[in-house]
């Protein structure tokens, strides 16, 4: 469904109020249920029914199409609080075109109270791939929804940690502007995916700039993953910026080797295949050559982080655990939710999930932990 803004002006401080109920009240319940949204929002004159019906409306919540008892967040709910906070911090203030669609992601131009361009990207789980896990798995057999929303949001934090990380350490990455919830504010790319590109002037110049990229990252203990022409933008000037950073795993996993030689190979094959001024180069840098900046530890920064590879290949886990903590604390959460007063809903609402997060990955590690005891034991 495509995100339309217009209407985002007719909404006024109360609707948020609701959608921010709606919001808070899925921490607990797929369907939130009327009374609940009414508790929890606490309209000073009432008209929750009102307003809830003006928001089916608008498509920024739904029902599940046997009763209207309840209301359950959509996509583009998710997406209008987030932006209404980009907008309370000035940081834009108006919506664009789309200009890019991943599997996973919406990326839609916006523009800044001083006429700036920048790029929102809302990340969009659920969309696609967990959708074949979860049919592989047999998830839903004997669990309840999965909160896609959730997931989105903090896949969104990881990719926001990992910009900020490595734009602040020089390399060249979109600006980090803000983030909240599933989206991430940066600034607008100058160039073109490097996929479109058929012909150039200065292969070699690029191609070195993509390689010295791929060397640097693993200089701070890291590589990419996924380091191809989808995911490298250029200019006219032939400026490589690097965008989209899903899946980087530290140069100390087991699998790095591979995973470094995949994005060195794929970049040489694309220049060789250029259709005007292709490159091959004489050799192509090894990992076990790299040396490692003992000043730069960005893989195990991202790990304290909390947002890591551990949350990819532990998706699963966590499913399991949002669900399962959903459905543990919900009455505490209720009580405490319709206590927050609207203005300070974001923040409380962050340190929650920032709490859950940090529990999600306690939990994580204990049960790691639990696999190795027991592999030990089996091994005595
Ligand atoms: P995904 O994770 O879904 O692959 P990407 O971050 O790779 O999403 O973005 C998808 C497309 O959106 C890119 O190929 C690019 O065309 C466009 N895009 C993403 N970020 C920016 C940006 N900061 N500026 C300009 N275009 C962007
Ligand atoms: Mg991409």
């Amino acid at each position: 469904m495509k995100l339309d803004v217009t209407g985002m002006r007719y909404l006024t401080k109360d609707h948020f109020k609701v959608l921010n109920a709606v919001e808070m009240g899925m921490k607990n319940h797929e369907i939130v249920p009327v009374e609940l949204i009414s508790s929890i929002a606490k309209l000073r004159h009432g008209g929750v029914s009102k307003i809830l019906s003006h928001l089916l409306r608008n498509k920024l919540i739904a029902h599940d199409g046997t009763t209207y008892d309840g209301f359950k967040l959509t996509y583009m709910g998710y997406d209008f609080l987030a932006l209404r906070v980009f907008m309370k911090h000035g940081h834009i203030s108006g919506l664009g075109r789309q200009i890019g669609v991943g599997k996973e992601s919406d990326i839609y131009m916006a523009v800044q109270p001083d006429g700036t361009e920048v790029a929102i990207k809302f990340h969009r789980l659920g969309r696609t791939s967990f959708r074949a896990v979860k049919n592989k798995r047999d998830y839903l057999k004997h669990r309840k929804q999965v909160n896609w929303f959730y997931l989105s949001k903090l896949s969104a934090m990881k990719e926001n940690a990992f910009l900020k990380a490595l734009y602040e350490r020089g390399f060249p990455t979109p600006t980090p502007i803000d983030a909240n919830r599933h989206a991430i504010v940066m600034s607008l790319v100058d160039g073109y995916p490097l996929n479109q590109v058929r012909r150039m002037a200065d292969s070699k110049g690029a191609y070195d700039a993509c390689m010295d990229i791929v060397v640097r990252l693993a200089e701070c203990g890291l590589v990419h993953c996924d380091f191809n022409e989808f995911n490298i933008m250029i200019n006219d000037e032939g400026k490589i910026t690097m965008i989209d950073f899903p899946q980087m795993i530290s140069t100390s996993h087991y699998n790095a080797e591979e995973l470094f030689n995949r994005d060195v190979q794929g970049l040489v094959k694309f220049y060789s295949r250029l259709q005007h001024g292709s490159y091959i180069p004489d050799e192509v840098p090894k990992l076990g050559d790299i040396v490692r900046d003992a000043e730069m530890n960005l893989d195990v920064e991202m790990e304290a982080s909390g947002f890591t590879k551990q949350m990819a290949k532990d998706m699963e886990t966590i499913h399991e655990l949002t669900v399962g903590k959903d459905q543990h604390d919900s009455e505490d959460e209720e009580a405490n939710d319709s206590e927050v007063d609207e203005d300070e809903n974001h923040d409380e609402d962050d340190e929650l999930d920032e709490a859950l997060a940090a529990e999600l990955q306690a939990k994580i590690k204990a049960l790691q932990g639990d696999e190795k005891c027991e592999d030990n034991d089996s091994d005595e």
